[in-house]
C-alpha cells in the first residue's frame, strides 16, 4: 500500500480544523454504508485509515464535535461548517480520515459494504469489492437496511440521527455528481450526488430548527446545510433561486433516479477516477 512519505493535507470547508498525514495509510477503501452516506449526504464516503502516529492535527480542534453513531464509532464533523472530519473515537491506533478533503492523496484500494450499497448509483471501476468491511477489520456489523419502495409521489429522507426527516415531493429536475472542491469539503466525499427541485418540492417533516447553515463568505450561492448533532448533510432551499437542494445520500426511498452528469470535473479529486459512461462537464453545462 505504501507509495511514498509525502504528506497529504486536508481541512473542512471553513478551514478551522486542519490536518496532514503520512501517505502510507493501512486502508483505503469507498464504504458504502447507509451511515456513511447519510453522514456525507453523498453516494458513499471514502476513508484513509491512517496509523495515529502518522496523522498530526494542523490547527486547534475547538470546533471538531462528535457523534456517536455506534457504539463501537464515533464520527466528527466541524459544527461551524458542518464537513465531516477525521474521527479521533474510541480506536486507541487508527484515526479515520475522510478522503474528500484531501485534493491530492493515496489512491482507494476497495469498495465495503456494497450490500448496502444505494440502489441509484452504480459501481464501475475495478477495485475489490467486499459486502461488508474488508476481511481483516474486524468490527462488528449492524444491520443496515436496504432503500425503501417509495410512496406515490413522495421520497422519503433523513439525517443519521434521525433528527431531521424530509419529504421530496417533486420529481428531481436534474441529479449532478458535483466534483467541485466545495461540494467536496462541505460533503468530505469524492463528490456529492444532489438532486434538484423547486423550494416548493422540499417539506421537513421534522426537526427544521436543528439545521444549521454555513455559506462560505466570498461564495455568490455555495452553501452547506447540516444537522446540528450529526453532521449529516440535509436539503437547502435557496429562495433566490427558487431552489432545493437535495443530497442523495440522505433518501430513505429509492428515488428511481440516479446523477444524469459529471460537472465540475476540472476540480476533481486528483486521487479519484471517473470510470462510468455519464457525461462529464470541465465546469457547468450551460
Ligand atoms: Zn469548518
Ligand atoms: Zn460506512
Ligand atoms: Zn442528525
Amino acid at each position: 500500500m505504501m507509495v511514498d512519505a509525502d504528506m497529504s493535507q486536508g481541512r473542512c470547508l471553513c478551514g478551522s480544523i486542519k490536518w496532514s498525514f503520512s501517505e502510507r495509510p493501512q486502508a483505503a477503501y469507498h464504504c458504502h454504508c447507509s451511515m456513511c452516506r447519510k453522514a456525507h449526504g453523498a453516494a458513499f464516503a471514502t476513508y484513509y485509515l491512517v496509523a495515529k502516529r502518522d496523522f498530526y492535527w494542523e490547527s486547534e480542534i475547538n470546533t471538531l464535535q462528535e457523534y456517536q453513531s455506534t457504539p463501537e464509532f464515533i464520527r466528527s464533523f466541524c459544527a461551524d461548517c458542518g464537513s465531516i472530519v477525521p474521527n479521533d473515537g474510541e480506536n486507541d491506533e487508527i484515526i479515520y480520515v475522510p478522503a474528500g478533503s484531501h485534493d491530492d492523496g493515496p489512491q482507494v484500494q476497495a469498495h465495503i459494504f456494497t450490500a448496502s450499497k444505494a440502489s441509484w448509483h452504480e459501481i464501475t471501476d475495478g477495485l475489490t469489492q467486499y459486502e461488508a468491511y474488508m476481511p481483516d477489520e474486524n468490527s462488528r456489523v449492524y444491520p443496515d437496511k436496504a432503500l425503501s419502495q417509495r410512496l406515490i409521489g413522495i421520497v422519503r429522507g433523513s439525517c443519521l440521527c434521525n433528527t431531521v426527516q424530509f419529504h421530496v415531493t417533486e420529481p428531481f429536475r436534474i441529479v449532478h455528481n458535483c466534483h467541485c472542491s466545495r461540494c467536496r469539503r462541505a460533503r468530505a466525499a469524492a463528490f456529492t450526488t444532489n438532486g434538484f427541485t423547486t423550494t416548493q418540492g422540499v417539506v421537513f417533516i421534522k426537526g427544521e430548527a436543528s439545521i444549521r447553515f454555513y455559506k462560505l463568505p466570498e461564495a455568490k450561492y455555495f452553501a452547506h446545510a447540516f444537522c446540528e448533532h450529526c453532521g449529516s448533510g440535509v436539503p437547502r432551499k435557496d429562495p433566490v433561486r427558487g431552489i432545493a437542494v437535495i443530497p442523495l445520500g440522505a433518501l430513505d426511498d429509492d428515488p428511481g433516479v440516479g446523477a444524469a452528469d459529471h460537472i465540475f470535473v476540472d476540480h476533481k479529486a486528483k486521487w479519484y477516477t471517473i470510470t462510468d459512461d455519464l457525461p462529464a462537464f470541465a465546469q457547468m453545462p450551460d
